[in-house]
């Protein structure tokens, strides 16, 4: 089972000074950050993923994660140059959830197949087009439950595309190994959808529309689709976030699943951001206070001055790391934190936060970042810490796949 890491553009400054909050000097976007990979002696993923809605290649998209100039030089490039990744597969997709609003995708198979040869992606992901709709009831159909002409419309495209481009990229010798997306609204007609994909000589097939779903969900699909294919045909999980529970799903043989989620989860979970193999921590919140909407709002009507509001935070930032040579006591560096916080927002999770001071496990962790910034990692504030937090819990989170797949001797 191979994580997949799907890239949205996330590298951290190596020179980042973290006293003054500033860039280094001779930075340049993307070309001197470091992605994850070039972060860690052990790899934080088993390979990457691109979707091509993330270009801005003028396509469909005029503006992507990537640039206009980022997109061309991937694509003059490719895709392993670009990342400056050569360790593990790279695959391409679509990037169907981009365009699941249109009646059918925004890109044209023939194309498509050019664009994957061009990059020199390992693996490349026919054009799907996302159902949202799920529920085994529509397997025996009822007033409640009907399948629509929109359903399925989708469905009917994403196997057309898949038959289409599983011909082209032969009649052009790609190297790359197709992979046929899935797409469908019920056990059944998922297991109907992935044998077409067989027949049609797919090697490998991606399991979509996962994001929504919760773990049973997934579970009674991902049974139904190994129950209708043959043993040896690969199985991938686009967008599978369930982390806690992947060891539900060692016994279908899958293959690969790709997300993005331990790092997301550094900036986007305001509780569980920070992992340990023990317990997944609160970083604590000290926002810019330039740069916070509720503080901003007070400080222009008056009732607060923008002095004192930076005095708060630098008190804030100090006590912190002040605790974390041990210069004062836990307590004393919460209060500090708190009394921050407090001018913008009224909840705080106090008791999350004496527990990840308490922890103190920036000091134990084993991971380049946790060695390299020390407790910086655990404070909640701008990109290069959150971010740097993220490539932790990816490395975190690798090694708890590791670790499960071990355990179960795969
Ligand atoms: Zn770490």
């Amino acid at each position: 089972m191979k994580f997949i890491f799907a890239d949205s553009q996330d590298f951290v400054d190596p020179g980042y000074d973290f006293e003054k909050d500033a860039y280094s000097k001779d930075r340049v976007l993307q070309r001197t950050d470091r992605y994850p990979h070039e972060m860690f002696e052990k790899k934080p993923y088993d390979g990457m993923l691109v979707s091509r809605a993330i270009l801005a290649d003028g396509v469909y998209k005029t503006a992507g994660a990537y640039s206009i100039m980022q997109s061309q030089r991937f694509k003059r490039e490719g895709a392993s140059r670009f990342l400056r990744y050569s360790n593990g597969p790279i695959f391409g997709d679509s990037g169907a959830f981009s365009y699941a609003k249109l009646e059918k995708p925004p890109y044209n198979n023939e194309e498509m197949v050019e664009y994957y040869m061009q990059c020199g992606f390992t693996h490349a992901v026919s054009v799907d087009h996302i159902i949202f709709e799920y529920d085994p009831r529509f397997d025996n159909e009822n007033d409640d439950f009907v399948v629509s002409d929109d359903m399925k419309s989708r469905y009917d495209i994403t196997l057309h595309n898949a038959k289409e481009f599983i011909r082209i990229s032969k009649d052009k010798e790609a190297l790359f190994e197709p992979i046929g997306a899935v797409q469908a609204w019920s056990p059944k007609s998922m297991q109907e959808a992935s044998k077409s994909l067989v027949e049609m000589g797919y090697k490998y097939i991606g399991i979509g529309g996962l994001v929504p779903l919760d773990v049973d969900q997934c579970e009674e699909i991902i049974a139904a689709v190994r129950k209708a294919i043959p043993k040896e045909i690969k199985i991938h999980l686009f967008g599978f976030a369930k982390a806690k529970q992947l060891h539900r799903f060692v016994k279908y043989d899958i293959t690969s699943f790709d997300s993005t989620s331990p790092l997301i989860r550094a900036f986007k979970d305001s509780k569980f951001n920070y992992y340990s193999p023990k317990e997944h921590y609160t970083a604590i919140r000290v926002p810019s206070s330039d740069g916070t909407a509720a503080l901003k709002r007070k400080i222009s009507s008056g009732l607060l001055s923008q002095e004192y509001a930076q005095k708060m935070e630098k008190e804030s930032l100090n006590a912190i790391r002040s605790y974390d040579r041990g210069e004062i006591s836990r307590e004393e560096a919460l209060s500090k934190v708190i009394s921050y916080e407090k001018l913008f927002k009224d909840k705080i999770p106090e008791e999350r936060y004496r527990q990840v001071l308490e922890a103190k496990y920036w000091k134990t962790c084993q991971c380049e970042i946790c060695k390299d910034v020390g407790v910086e990692v655990a404070i909640f504030r701008n990109s290069n810490r959150n971010r740097r937090r993220g490539f932790h819990n990816l490395w975190q989170f690798m090694r708890e796949l590791d670790e499960l797949l071990e355990g179960q001797n795969k």
